[in-house]
């Protein structure tokens, strides 16, 4: 079967409908390409033929490059061939002197917008949810396809370097009003009809880059304003990506180079930034994690089979406060029955206000409609009465962080509901085993751990307790696949797997303020391992006071089981601001000084803890950063923490912003390769103490050879 499909129309206009066998997208890769060249070479040598319009039959028009074939690539050759090879029939079909025109149905997305961007016009389903960009910047790659040149030469570089850096998608209407899309259609039938017209009053099409006098609108690399902006772009880019997004200089010098030459020639400098980004380990890392991993996880490789799909119908929030009203609104949003219970009703009243504050904001932006946020409020019932719970077929509580009032709420609600429902706890600390405890049916009790603010935040850390069934934990994953986020399940344990890695960040920040490091190379390691906040600014944000309960609860804890404590050495830092009052952002004074200005680090800060005359470089605190997260990671692995590597790196990414460009706290490892790993780690032991003796999965994989797998 092939790709795509050529039906040639008594106006003569030949229809190019890409369907890719085997495949629920169209994706770019040498099947398909193969089958645009015989529709470039038809329309080119047939005087049968007057044009082109190039659709697809399925869903999306085309959703960007074949990461799979891309992924096996090992030599620079293999895609800097395969993007000239790309090019090649682009230009073959836009310079051939007859009208092409791209007839979008769906997505266009990365390499689907550079066939599209070849086209002399395209014109789009006007569909709010087809998306239309370049997200290659998001896997760490750049439009190879001849996207950086053709953009730029169609709307202008700011514009261009927008789309391509940003990597964000437009919704027809916003594509339109930028120049990407010549017109919109109402439906398929209206789509080709337009199609077929333009082609007709357009005979002889050109593209404006192709015509004797084409100017670049706005002026290309050689005008005044271009050589001030690529003055100081790459110093901007590379300030807030710290170097560590390698795509992002080579889309700038893409843009800034393509401006100073002919468009062929151009297009060779994009093949070869193209290949240099395809073999960084950083798209590696990205494309492993953010798009094989996490297609896996989505696709429910975490998720026990056997078990039928299943939809939330009702759901019962327990605590109204800042989380349970997260979780209302979010599970309102997929259409989820919500009541919203509190002890009084003033209380579940304010948490119902926060979806309402949301979705006002929403409404003064244009993003939703009066009608649309009624609709939602009036699916969240606040209340006060247990009874209300009856009919839900999950319910998860979100009251204090106190095993007593836990134990209270589930047993009220408990017999409000059926024998087959769920019911789950969003505690950040206490373990679920202990916790379903108070449960009457423990196998139907699991952790859903939401993440702050619920209605940002992407991941949901699935908590399997000892008792919990595989049906609960099947229902558990499918609810959170229903709001939209993605699920990682990890098995009980103190702190389960994000709370417990992401400490080990900010702690090993907090001990080396102790060992005399002075405050700001610590905050600017934290930035320079790519980590979204450093280290003690984040101990800020989240309140020392917290990190301080946590600590001593765990050491009661572990004392009442009989087991061995040693605290962080960062601990004493933390004990000693908690007493001086300063406990964090909330109350405007921890690490930092908070005023109306600002934050500042706290000038006491080097008094307290004088720097060391000799400062280490900055090299030895990112490794720190980033060995003592990775290391513990492991550790979570080795113990059956985590049930799988792809959990291990989203979770991290998604949960607390470990690097993304790392591909998340294991792949940290495997990149790294774990016979360095654990000679790092080990010269790290041997000076910072023994949170840095490597986890013994790791030391055996050194030993033995391969890599963190499953
Ligand atoms: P919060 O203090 O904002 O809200 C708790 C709510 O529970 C309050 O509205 C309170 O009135 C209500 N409540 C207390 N006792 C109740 C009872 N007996 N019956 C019904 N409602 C009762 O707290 P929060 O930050 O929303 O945290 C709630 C839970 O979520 C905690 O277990 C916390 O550990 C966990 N959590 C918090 C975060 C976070 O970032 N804040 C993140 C993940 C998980």
């Amino acid at each position: 079967m092939n790709a795509v499909t050529l039906t040639l129309g008594d106006d003569g206009i030949l229809v190019a409908t890409m369907d890719l066998p085997g495949r629920t997208m169209n994706v770019v890769g040498d099947t398909l390409m193969a089958g645009l060249a015989e529709a470039a070479e038809r329309l080119a040598t047939d005087p049968d033929v007057k044009g082109l319009v190039l659709t697809s039959a399925k869903s999306d028009f085309c959703a960007g490059g074949d990461l799979d074939n891309m992924f096996t690539w090992t030599r620079p050759e293999q895609p800097f061939e395969a993007c000239n090879a790309m090019k090649q029939v682009l230009r073959r079909m836009e310079t051939c002197g007859k009208p092409v025109v791209a007839a979008l149905n769906g997505h266009a997305l990365g390499g689907g917008l550079e066939i599209a961007l070849a086209c002399h016009a395209r014109i789009a389903i006007d569909d709010p949810r087809l998306k239309i960009g370049q997200p290659e910047v998001k896997l760490g790659l750049l439009p190879g396809g001849g996207g950086t040149q053709r953009l730029p030469r169609l709307l202008g570089m700011q514009p261009a370097l927008q789309l391509m850096l940003e990597g964000n998608d437009l919704n027809p209407q916003k594509a339109l009003g930028l120049g990407l899309l010549t017109e919109l259609a109402s439906d398929r039938n209206d789509l080709m009809f337009k199609a077929r017209s333009w082609c007709a009053t357009h005979p002889k099409a050109q593209q404006p880059w192709d015509a004797p006098k084409f100017r670049w609108p706005g002026g290309d690399s050689r005008t005044p304003a271009a050589l001030q902006m690529f003055s100081i772009a790459p110093s901007i880019a590379s300030v807030k990506s710290q170097g560590n997004y390698p795509a992002v200089q080579h889309i700038l010098s893409c843009v800034f180079e393509g401006g100073l030459l002919d468009f062929d020639n151009a297009c060779l400098v994009e093949s070869r930034y193209f290949a240099a980004c395809v073999m960084s380990p950083e798209s590696k890392n990205m494309i492993g994690s953010l798009w094989f991993q996490l297609n896996a996880i989505k696709r429910g490789a975490s998720r026990p089979q056997g078990v039928a799909p299943s939809k939330v119908r009702k759901l019962g929030i327990l605590g109204a406060g800042m989380m349970g009203a997260g979780i209302a609104y979010v599970s309102a949003k997929s259409g989820i029955d919500v009541v919203l219970l509190d002890t009084a009703m003033d209380a579940a009243e304010r948490g119902k206000a926060y979806s309402q504050g949301l979705l006002d904001h929403a409404v003064k932006k244009g993003r939703s409609t009066h009608d649309k946020r009624d609709a939602l409020l009036a699916k969240i019932t606040p209340t006060t009465d247990y009874a209300r719970l009856e009919g839900c077929d999950l319910v998860i509580e979100a009251v204090f962080e106190d095993r007593a009032i836990k134990a209270d709420v589930t047993a009220k609600a408990e017999a409000r509901l059926a024998p087959t429902a769920v019911f789950a706890s969003n505690t950040s600390t206490l373990p679920i085993t202990g916790l379903a405890k108070a449960s009457v049916r423990p196998a139907h009790f699991i952790g859903l751990h939401f993440f702050s603010p619920v209605d940002k935040m992407p991941l949901v850390e699935i908590i399997v307790g000892e008792q919990t069934s595989d049906e609960t934990l099947a229902r558990g994953f499918d609810y959170v696949l229903q709001i939209g986020k993605t699920p990682i399940v990890v098995n009980d344990s103190r702190g389960f797997y994000t709370s417990r890695v992401f400490g080990t960040y900010v702690m090993e920040g907090i001990a080396m303020l102790k060992e005399g490091v002075h405050p700001r190379s610590i905050e600017v390691a934290g930035l320079q391992a790519g980590m979204p906040m450093p280290p003690l600014a984040l101990q800020d944000e989240v309140s020392l006071s917290l990190g301080l309960f946590v600590a001593d609860q765990t050491k009661k804890d572990l004392a009442a089981e009989g087991k061995p404590h040693a605290e962080h050495p960062g601990m004493s830092v933390v004990r000693q601001l908690c007493e001086a009052g300063r406990i964090g952002k909330k109350v405007g004074k921890g690490f930092y000084d908070y005023t109306e200005d600002g934050k500042q680090l706290w000038p006491e800060l080097t008094t307290l803890y004088p720097p060391a005359a000799q400062q280490p470089e900055a090299r030895e605190l990112v490794d720190r950063l980033m060995i003592a997260q990775a290391n513990e990671a492991a550790r979570c692995l080795e113990e059956g923490v985590l049930r799988s590597v792809a959990d291990g790196n989203i979770g991290s990414i998604f949960g607390w912003g470990f690097a993304p460009f790392q591909g998340g706290a294991l792949q940290y490892i495997n990149a790294m390769g774990p016979a360095a790993f654990v000679a790092r780690a080990r010269e790290l032991a041997a000076r910072f103490g023994p949170r840095f003796e490597p986890a013994a999965l790791v030391v055996k994989l050194a030993e033995q050879g391969g890599l963190l797998k499953g």
